[in-house]
């Protein structure tokens, strides 16, 4: 989420459009661009019943996190890494309280939600599986390849952003990096503002990378020397 910069960019910031919409859309597609058109159809390959990977209800990606489902209306199904390649994760500030994101992610007229969110404490609740394309990127191209955290707090308070939080968001990233061998540097953890195209400004000034990156680092080292890869689903939601 954050401040929004301009104009409202494509998916993820407006209505959900649904399977029918797609379909539409991908029907129409063939009076335009045949690229989009193909785009369209292999996903519509990846909805046919039995392609799609078994999920267990409530199994969450990061150990620990709670799982709290996002409206279906602000994702959507997919079978990553085998069908989208996930190569970034992207750092959001929710411009609001803990409690209000998880609304709106439940809401299945907001169009965007993240698959994480860390509040200031450093607990962390899950909405939307690794396996699915959230809507919080403002790019498509971008839903497709990243994990989308976010923050609690507000991108003009400095305050917001405490030492529990960026422990338990390095974390998080560090075990993403290690599931999807995302090179941990700042070409591939990004701020939604450096997103291509990107609509908002958030995490803003106060989001500290020189303290955040190495934490991410130390995660990440910790993982690679205890030889644990996490799987993603692997485990269930915290009580
Ligand atoms: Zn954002």
């Amino acid at each position: 989420m954050g401040v929004r910069k301009k104009a409202q960019g494509t998916e993820g910031q407006g209505p959900h459009i649904g399977r029918r919409g797609l379909l539409i859309g991908g029907a129409a597609a063939v009076v335009g661009t045949g690229v989009v058109m193909r785009e369209e159809l292999s996903e519509l390959w990846w909805r046919a019943p039995g392609v799609t990977k078994p999920r267990v209800d409530g199994a969450v990606d990061f150990t620990g996190a709670r799982w709290v489902a996002a409206s279906s209306g602000n994702l959507r199904r997919a079978d990553r890494p085998d069908d989208y390649r996930v190569d970034r994760v992207i750092i959001h500030v929710t411009q609001g309280s803990f409690d209000s994101a998880v609304r709106v992610f439940q809401n299945p007229s907001h169009g965007a939600a993240t698959h994480y969110i860390v509040r200031k404490d450093g607990h962390i609740t899950q909405m939307i599986r690794e396996l699915d394309v959230a809507y919080h990127a403002g790019n498509r191209d971008f839903n497709q390849r990243s994990v989308g955290i976010e923050h609690e707090g507000w991108v003009d308070k400095p305050s917001s952003f405490t030492a529990r939080m960026y422990r338990a968001s390095a974390r998080l990233t560090a075990g993403i990096c290690a599931r999807y061998d995302i090179p941990v540097d700042r070409e591939h953890i990004i701020g939604h503002v450096e997103v291509p195209e990107a609509t908002h400004t958030d995490p803003g000034p106060h989001w500290d990378w020189d303290r955040y990156m190495p934490l991410v680092r130390a995660e990440r080292k910790r993982l690679a020397s205890s030889g644990r890869t996490p799987d993603p689903g692997a485990t269930r939601a915290a009580e």
